[in-house]
Formats: C-alpha cells, structure tokens, sequence
C-alpha cells in the first residue's frame, strides 16, 4: 500500500512570510486521508469520462477571491498534459499547485509548500509524475543540455543511474525512481516546523493515455 512519508521536525522555521500568516489565522485544516480520498474521487471521474460538467469557476473565483485554502499540494511536471486541476477535476482555489519539468523541486518549490502547509492548511503533498516525460527521457538519453535545461537533466540523471541496470524499462523506471527521490527531497528538506508530523508525502504518476493516477508505494 502507499508509503506514508513523515516529514522530521527539523529547522528553524522561518517566519517571513508573517504578514501573509494574518490573512489565514483560522485556516481549516484538510487531514491528508481527506484530500487523498478527494484527488482519487476526481480522478476517477476524470479518467471515468464523467468529469463535472458545468464547473462553475466564476463560482469558485468569487469564493476564493478573498482567501484559498487549497486542500492539498501537487509537485508536478510543466508537461501541458497533466494540469492537476483537470486530471483531479478540481476548481480554482482547490490545489496549490507547483510545476517544473521533470516535477523537479529547489528552493523557490520547497518554500511554496512550506507556505502552503504554514498558512493555507494543506496537509498533502503529491509528487506527480507522468509517463514519457520529456525531461526524464532527456536525462536517460544522457549528453549535455544547453541553457538551463541543463540543470534540469543533471538534477534527474541520478535517478536514472541509480535504476540503470535494473530489469524493465528504462524511462518507466527513472520516471518512478525520480519521483520517489524528490519525495524524499521533500521530506529531508522541507522546514515544516510544528506542521511537519501532521503532513503525508505521496507519490503518483499519470498515465497520459488512460488519464489515471496511480498511487505509487
Ligand atoms: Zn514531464
């Protein structure tokens, strides 16, 4: 079954994002079992082809105009096909979402949950991979990237060494192996503070041809 990731109390937990704590003080919670329940429903309706017809975003817009409370965190990959939103069947102000090819996280991602957890009361953190992504595939087919995308296959390629001699393939290997080695990023990294014990790191890829989420162990 999934793995359940606990992120250690560790670190200082830097409070300079104080002022915009003042706008969420009585911040509901969503228990990460909750929100977990929530993203399989929407993507089974999703995947089901009964996606909510009609959704309502001017609805959603006027409801979240004035404060969000995002019931989880997706780490995902810029890839244009895998929108959290619509593979979840989510609305505005539902998923605090974070997306860099190769579902990568630095420090600019790390400090978006940490606010996200601190001030908006998502307690789930779903690193989303996908199938044939294009920034893994760059990793295992190895040489040098030009500009920053550079960066972004050196900071994928040890995922794909470290499955390299493993049995299977090899993209749907490192696709998995990455997304497990940014989880464990997440969890050694993240500075969570009091919040850190009440937070579940899990681990997802989709399938581009069938629209499923699969839960990762
Ligand atoms: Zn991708």
């Amino acid at each position: 079954m999934r793995l359940k990731y606990f992120i250690p109390a560790v670190a200082v937990f830097v409070s300079a994002s104080a002022s915009f704590a003042a706008d969420h003080k009585e911040t509901p919670v969503v228990e990460p079992e909750a929100a977990l329940k929530k993203l399989q429903a929407g993507n089974a309706r999703y995947a089901g082809k009964s996606v909510s017809a009609g959704k309502s975003t001017a609805k959603a817009r006027a409801a979240t105009a004035q404060g969000q409370h995002p019931f989880a965190i997706i780490v995902g990959c810029a890839d244009s096909r895998t929108s959290p939103e619509i593979i979840f069947d989510q609305n505005l102000g539902d998923l605090f979402v974070i997306r860099t090819a190769g579902n990568l996280v630095d420090d600019y991602a790390l400090g978006s949950i940490e606010y996200a957890v601190e001030h908006l009361g998502a307690r789930l953190v779903v690193v989303l991979g996908h199938e044939r992504c294009g920034a893994v595939k760059a990793a295992v087919a190895g040489g040098s990237a030009p500009g920053h995308v550079g960066a972004i296959v050196k900071d994928i390629r040890p995922a794909v060494t470290a499955v390299n001699k493993s049995p299977g393939d090899v993209l749907v290997n490192s696709i998995n192996e990455n997304i497990y080695r940014v989880a464990d990023k997440i969890c050694k990294k993240a500075s969570l503070g009091d919040k850190a014990s009440s937070v579940r790191v899990v681990r997802a890829v989709y399938d581009l041809d069938s629209g499923k989420v699969e839960w990762l162990k």
